[in-house]
């Protein structure tokens, strides 16, 4: 987020380098289900970032002291892997990814019935295949549909996008090179039904009404992610329905 560059992010006529409009999302492609042997997964392709999620338990909590006697804790692990950036990532944990494991798992604490599961874990592991800006939010989208795939009780799924500044236009889900160079980056995440929020950060700068016009094109763009989730999950039921009734 320098705010500094030759590169022109959004031309005269409002399209910017990927060809979108400044509210238009990237294409997502969201899968149910992908792996046999996790309890729930979930598959997600939002413009150039994939991410696999992978979701254990609820089972009981590892290390012990980690347990909660009232409900369970929700343990997230992002990870980014070495080569899903241009410029080789170092493998393993690092401060980014702990602050983003953090900030999911509180996200998805704030719909998952964790008090109907006192002292259990349920982990959930975020892969990072390939970045392009916008990769926590599309790990905690990915989670909520592993949670729910996983059949883990949930007050509603999470649908969470960013919205920002690029070229002083107000853009909806920010590309790396806008995220890079552009003047401003919000993630939110929402609970649909209620419409909070359960994930809002800001970096770089904008006016109050540039944050206003951002927000409610972020809210509608998560209600449409929100479809998507729950389209990938009703095919997912619809397909292990039909297998077992030809068992
Ligand atoms: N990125 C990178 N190397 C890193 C961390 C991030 O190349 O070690 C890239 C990656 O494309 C990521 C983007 O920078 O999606 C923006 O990172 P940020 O920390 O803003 O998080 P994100 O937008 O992915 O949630």
């Amino acid at each position: 987020m320098s705010g500094h560059t030759d590169m022109v992010l959004v031309n005269d006529d409002g399209i910017r380098i990927d060809g979108r409009k400044c509210d238009e999302k990237r294409p997502i492609k969201i899968e149910a289900g992908v792996l046999k042997n996790a309890d729930g997964s979930c598959y997600l392709e939002i413009g150039k970032n994939k991410v696999l999620c992978a979701v254990y338990g609820p089972r009981e909590c590892r290390p012990k002291h980690m347990q909660d006697p009232t409900k369970a804790v929700i343990q997230v692990r992002y990870n980014m892997q070495a080569y899903s950036v241009s410029d080789r990532k170092r493998p393993g944990t690092d401060r980014r990814s702990v602050e983003i494991s953090k900030l999911i798992s509180e996200a998805l604490s704030s719909v998952v019935m964790t008090e109907l599961y006192p002292r259990a874990s349920i982990d959930v592991y975020i892969e990072i295949l390939q970045a392009n800006a916008g990769t926590r939010c599309a790990g905690l989208s990915a989670a909520s549909v592993a949670l729910a795939d996983a059949g883990i009780p949930m007050r509603d799924l999470v649908p969470a996008i960013a919205c920002g500044k690029a070229d002083g236009h107000v853009v909806l889900d920010l590309n790396k090179e806008e995220d890079n160079y552009g003047q401003a980056d919000v993630p939110l995440a929402i609970i649909p039904s209620t419409d909070e929020i359960v994930l809002l950060q800001m970096d770089g700068n904008m006016t109050r009404e540039e944050l206003d016009r951002g927000l409610d094109m972020a809210f509608g763009a998560a209600h449409e992610l929100n479809e998507i989730q729950r389209d990938a999950l009703k095919r997912r039921y619809t397909e292990k329905a039909s297998k077992e009734a030809s068992e």
